[in-house]
């Protein structure tokens, strides 16, 4: 198998200059704040850092490594005078292009050339994503026999932080959300210091790490009898939930699997109160390609690893949400996070 920067290689028709650092991660494994890595069409790659990475950029294997002062850029710009580079257009702010261009370089912008790599797991990648999606299945598994009443949001958000080291994550893969009543509306809700109260719904969308990779997980829970108006948002938003998932496959569109959860959701005559996009892609980065919502122009692929997390949000009053991590297979798609669904009551 080719070496994700020879494939990168193989797509390319100037020298690209990866410029963005979870690209620069994925193509050479360094971890750095501070790094750009070129890659030619030809295939030879060369790593740029300074002092700080230089012992862990000497070891990388598929790129040569050229020490740079601590501003990467205006020595680059330097070194690659007079000649015609492609850049990252998401990942080069206009400061660092305006030196490149003082000094004699000039640019070609492009877009999404490693991440349309990314969007496909090689065997490895998964393996992470499936370790992180397990220790996920546990610390839902636990976080359900956990009391919510009376505790705050911010008490479980640390409750959960403790929960992923305990069972072997590096960490968070981004800061929990926790969201009871009016809160649990709000798609990206803050904690509050307020005790969770019974009888409402409480959105817990959290995710951990391992090597680099992300799980994305929501669970809505409630803190009364799972009946009544609460129990029908619920049933609703799992109908939708499972109608996006039964609608991921290869070759399927991400506005079409989008679309497919909206169906149940618009014959109960609540489609305003679903307004985002059904998943995204997920990987080094908890969000990446491919997208799918109703502007997407993704067509799935084996491999390609997405959320599917439709949500119902009642301004002032409460919200649901349920999302899976899936990998595309050959025929359809394979749940990674594997937690129950049922709607489950919290103590
Ligand atoms: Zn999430
Ligand atoms: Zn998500």
């Amino acid at each position: 198998m080719s070496t994700r920067i020879e494939r990168l290689a193989a797509r390319l028709d100037d020298p690209l200059l990866v410029t963005g650092l979870v690209n620069v991660r994925y193509l050479t494994g360094l971890e750095s704040s501070n790094a750009v890595v070129l890659v030619e069409p030809a295939g030879e790659a060369t790593l740029y850092t300074d002092f700080r990475y230089a012992e862990a950029a000497s070891v990388v294997e598929d790129a040569r490594f050229e020490q740079t002062p601590r501003a990467v850029l205006p020595a680059l710009a330097e070194r690659f005078s007079g000649r015609r580079i492609a850049v990252e257009a998401a990942h080069l702010s206009l400061a660092d292009a305006e030196t490149l261009r003082r000094g004699g370089v000039e640019l070609v912008s492009t877009s999404g050339l490693v991440e349309t790599l990314r969007a496909v797991k090689e065997p490895g990648e998964l393996d992470a994503l499936r370790r992180a999606a397990a220790i996920s299945d546990r610390v839902y598994a636990e976080l359900a026999a956990q009391p919510f009443v009376g505790r705050t949001e911010a008490e479980l958000a640390w409750w959960l932080e403790q929960a992923w080291h305990e069972e072997g994550a590096d960490g968070p893969a981004f800061d929990a959300i926790v969201a009871f009543g009016e809160n649990g509306a709000r798609p990206h809700a803050k904690l509050r210091d307020e005790p969770i109260p019974a009888d409402t719904l409480v959105v817990v969308d959290a995710g951990c790490a391992v090597d680099g990779y992300r799980s994305d997980c929501t669970r809505t829970f409630f803190t009364g009898e799972p009946e009544g108006r609460l129990r029908e948002l619920y049933d609703l938003c799992l109908r939708a939930q499972l109608d996006g998932l039964a609608a991921v496959a290869p070759g399927a569109a991400g506005r079409d699997v989008d679309a497919a959860s909206r169906v149940a959701i618009g014959e109960a005559g609540m489609s305003e109160l679903y307004g985002h996009g059904l998943g995204h892609g997920v990987g080094l980065d908890v969000h990446e390609g491919p997208t799918l919502r109703p502007e997407s122009d993704a067509v799935l692929e084996p491999g390609n690893v997405v959320t599917v997390e439709p949500g119902l949000y009642l301004a002032g009053d409460v919200g649901v949400r349920i999302e899976d991590l899936v990998v595309v297979t050959t025929d359809g798609c394979e749940r990674l996070t594997t937690v129950t669904k049922d709607p489950t009551r919290v103590a």
